[in-house]
């Protein structure tokens, strides 16, 4: 029996490097070996306010993403969240499964409220954790590959799994989560401290757009934040920046992080940018020749055959749920 895999991004801005490396390139790496599906998160979206055209727009160009991406509709199930109703209503449960506590410890969620206080939190910013634990075990998932940052998320799912399965019986399958060893966390290029991310407001000087413009992602690498060390050494507590562009080199070629170190050794900063720069927009023309290929119609017929795949599933998954609480 293939394990089921299952991973999904948010819909909130034009996906980065940090979302290719950290979860969409290991999901593709492994479709033909798992039964795979990937969603777009459109739900997890609206957390907090969208503009609802830009939503749809961007709901649109994430399909259109993952497919120039390399995720192939033949061996993996493509669909949106909003699709598939049976989501909400997991979420629903599974938010009722859940402590205070629990949601409060999140570290996504003590980073993205930090300076709003309690009264001005979006409660969609608190529970969000819990629509994606009903998103996980909605399709009895076996592996969720994603980066560092949603390591805790698939934890909670793991946890709220195990105490429904003791007190209603055996329902749920208990997921892995799969962080790849390199590249799982992106960091921004201008601030190595912070992670790399899509909704960023403000300056975007420290974050490559998978559909940038080529010239414009190699001059944000050439001018990415780095120290006066000038050793090309991983050393991601005093050279954080540095360390961040190798692991990116090492997670596009492949190549080993002693091996890169060995090659640049006793060679300046500039050169080692350069040969970053020339494999990220090596990866960022193949993607965006790929994404120039690609209709409308066959976004639409893909995740109306996608959505009607998942949602036999999901239906399954949440009857069964709804019985193990007496709601049948
Ligand atoms: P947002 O700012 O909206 O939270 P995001 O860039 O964090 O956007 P998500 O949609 O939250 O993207 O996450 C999609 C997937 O990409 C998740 O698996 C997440 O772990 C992964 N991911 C996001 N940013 C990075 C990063 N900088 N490095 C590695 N993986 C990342
Ligand atoms: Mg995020």
């Amino acid at each position: 029996m293939k394990k089921v895999m299952l991973t999904g991004v948010r819909p909130s801005g034009n996906l980065t490097l940090g979302n290719y490396l950290g979860a969409i390139k290991n999901f593709v790496d492994r479709q033909d070996k798992c039964k795979s599906y990937i969603f777009i998160a459109d739900l997890h979206a609206i957390t907090s306010p969208k503009d609802p055209k830009l939503l749809k727009e961007s709901v649109e160009n994430c399909i259109a993403m993952y497919l120039a991406c390399g995720v192939d509709p033949k061996k993996t199930i493509i669909f949106k969240q909003s699709d598939v109703l049976e989501h909400g209503t997991m979420g629903f449960i599974m938010t009722f499964q859940t402590k205070m506590g629990e949601l409060s410890r999140m570290t996504q969620f003590k980073h993205k409220s930090q300076g709003l206080g309690k009264e001005g939190v979006d409660t969609g910013l608190f529970v969000y954790p819990t629509l994606m634990v009903g998103d996980i075990l909605l399709y009895n998932t076996n592996i969720v590959p994603v980066g560092k940052d949603q390591q805790q998320h698939v934890e909670l799912t793991r946890d709220l799994a195990e105490r429904f399965n003791k007190r209603y019986g055996e329902t749920f399958v208990m997921p892995d989560v799969y962080i790849a060893p390199i590249g799982n966390k992106i960091l921004n290029l201008q601030n190595p401290l912070e992670k790399m991310n899509k909704s960023d407001s403000g300056d975007n000087r420290g974050t490559i757009f998978l559909m940038e413009d080529i010239n414009v992602a190699r001059k944000k690498i050439m001018s990415a934040v780095t120290d006066n060390l000038n050793c090309v050494r991983f050393d991601e507590e005093n050279q954080p920046g540095i360390s961040n562009l190798i692991s990116i080199l090492a997670k596009i070629t492949g190549e080993e992080i002693a091996s890169i170190e060995r090659r640049f050794s006793g060679k300046g900063y500039g050169e080692f940018k350069r040969e970053v720069a020339d494999r990220v927009c090596e990866l960022l023309s193949e993607i965006q020749t790929r994404y120039k290929g690609l209709s409308s119609e066959m976004l639409d017929a893909i995740t109306t055959d996608g959505a009607k795949r998942a949602r036999r599933v999901a239906r399954q998954t949440l009857a069964k749920t709804c019985k193990a609480l007496g709601l049948d």
